[in-house]
């Protein structure tokens, strides 16, 4: 399985958690994606920006991968409080930031369910 993380603009955060889960330690069974078009399991993270949320949406409309909220930022504004829109998805890991297991257990279920 193929994942992309596709960033709204973040304070790195949940990047770092989200890159962790390839480490030994933690073992992911699964891969990351070259690009988005590849990608089953598309992980969202951030909403910082105005500028980074609009065109993380207009490079999401490429995806056929299924959207897994990752951090507070992406499911509500989280810290920053942002309003502007931001990609929608079912599957929500909540944390500031989420711990890998977390995010690993996200995208496993992300694999079970339809889009
Ligand atoms: S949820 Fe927390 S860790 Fe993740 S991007 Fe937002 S502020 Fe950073």
């Amino acid at each position: 399985m193929k994942v992309f993380l596709l960033s709204q603009g973040t304070c790195n955060g949940c990047e770092l958690e989200f890159h962790a889960c390839f480490a030994p330690r933690y073992g992911a069974g699964f891969e990351k994606a070259e690009s988005i078009e590849q990608a089953e399991v598309v992980v969202v993270t951030g909403c910082g920006t105005e500028k980074a949320s609009v065109s993380a949406r207009r490079e999401f409309k490429k995806s056929w991968g299924k959207p897994v909220l990752v951090g507070n930022c992406a499911i509500n504004g989280g810290i920053f409080r942002c309003r502007h829109p931001r990609i929608r998805g079912k599957i929500k890991v909540v944390g500031c930031p989420p711990r890998p297991e977390q995010i690993i257990a996200a995208i496993e279920e992300a694999t079970k369910c339809p889009k």
